[in-house]
């Protein structure tokens, strides 16, 4: 997916071109496939689909979708057409749902890619009906407490008793998302259950679909007949510490351009808001928050993280090393001075995100979320796809 440099050079430079990348991602697909696979077997007798918009969470939608398929994924979601559309040559006989619906405009895609739309209000089901050729499959979402998209419960169940509907709408699928999963104490999960569950029953033989990755964590009562997990595909926490009964899969690495020494008492990148307290080692990476290393992520001098203490670390020849000061936009400052000093150098690489230092943890760091981070990744790392076995 690099587009700066793939295209450049072929198969047999690739490699060369990663071992040296000032900044690269390494996407474990066969992490994928495995973490579905668990997804899969929490998810008991229901069906498991994936979740891959965003670029499946900026992971690639390709590759990603791909190694899915081959291991036997047959739902897939996309946030809209055109990544089903791309999805399409990699998942030839899936059910590919588009979370945005159909708008006027799209709905050729819609065609020729055989999408499903996931229709979210009376709106979108009246363009449905009027241009869909014949019988067509949709779903339809209805929202039981999310307040983002979706048919309200009593228009969903009036719909499904609404025989008088016009013959060419045939929703295979009612879905709806849950808020708060991510803390099974929340009572707004008990809510939505017992909301969805009267939509589902006003379905009756139409597949139900409630659960997202925290969802399918919460227990069989929240299944129904397909889930959808996303971010734990891709090794996040969707519940505090859900990521550790899976596999890691992206590894995301920058380049030592220079190690420098500065004295105690001098400060470090813009602001001078770090002054060093000993004489230090500093290591700069090619990497800042244009690669989605988030400036918030800045060990010192962003007020708008307010709650977080810390900066971020990466990892380096056995150690967790701090990132001093500012981060920049496309470099970013560490403090080795605890690396020995023989074992590193300039040209190697320091681990922003991977087995080493967890996608949540350096998230948290940043105040923010793993599915964040991963989203904000961007194309300017080199990229390296490992094959499941
Ligand atoms: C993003 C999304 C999912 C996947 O959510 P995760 O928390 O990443 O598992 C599932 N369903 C809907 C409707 C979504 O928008």
């Amino acid at each position: 997916m690099n587009d700066y440099s793939n295209d450049l050079i072929d198969d047999e430079d690739e490699s060369q071109v990663f071992d040296t990348a000032p900044a690269r991602l390494t996407v474990d697909l066969g992490a994928i496939v495995e973490n579905w696979k668990t997804m899969r077997a929490l998810s008991g007798g229901a069906r498991t689909a994936a979740v891959l918009k965003a670029d499946a969470y900026g992971l690639g939608i390709e590759d990603v979708g791909e190694a899915l398929y081959a291991a036997g994924a047959q739902d897939f979601f996309v946030a809209v057409p055109e990544e089903g559309a791309t999805l399409r040559e990699f998942a030839p006989d899936a059910r590919i749902f588009v979370l945005s619906g159909m708008w006027p405009g799209t709905e050729a895609l819609f065609f020729s890619y055989d999408l499903v739309p996931v229709l979210a209000s009376e709106e979108q089901i009246a363009f449905f009906t009027s241009v869909v050729p014949g019988p067509y499959p949709c779903a339809l979402q209805v929202d039981t407490g999310f307040n983002r998209l979706g048919l309200t419960p009593e228009e969903a169940i009036a719909f499904a008793g609404d025989a008088s509907r016009p013959a060419n709408i045939e929703p295979v699928l009612v879905l709806s998302h849950l808020a708060c999963g991510d803390d099974p104490a929340s009572p707004m999960n008990v809510e939505q259950l017992a909301r969805f569950s009267q939509v589902a029953n006003a379905f009756e033989g139409i597949e139900a679909s409630l659960s997202a990755s925290a969802g399918i964590f919460l227990g069989s009562d929240y299944h129904f007949d397909l889930t959808r997990p996303g971010i734990a595909l891709y090794g996040g926490d969707s519940q505090v510490g859900t990521s550790k009964r899976l596999r890691p899969v992206a590894t995301a690495e920058a380049r030592i351009v220079q190690i420098r020494s500065a004295r105690a008492g001098e400060t470090v990148s813009y602001g001078a808001t770090t002054t060093l307290s000993r004489d230090s080692r500093l290591a700069i990476v090619a990497a800042g928050y244009a690669d989605g290393y988030h400036r918030a992520l800045s060990g010192s001098g962003t007020p708008l993280r307010g709650a977080v203490e810390q900066g971020g670390y990466g990892f380096v020849a056995g150690h967790r090393v701090p990132i001093a000061g500012r981060i920049t936009m496309d470099m970013t400052i560490f403090d080795v001075t605890d690396v020995p000093e023989r074992t590193i150098r300039a040209g190697d690489y320091i681990e922003l995100i991977g087995p080493n230092m967890p996608l949540d943890e350096a998230a948290a760091a940043a105040g923010t979320i793993g599915y964040e981070m991963l989203t904000s990744l961007g194309l300017r790392y080199t990229r390296r796809y490992t094959q499941p076995d």
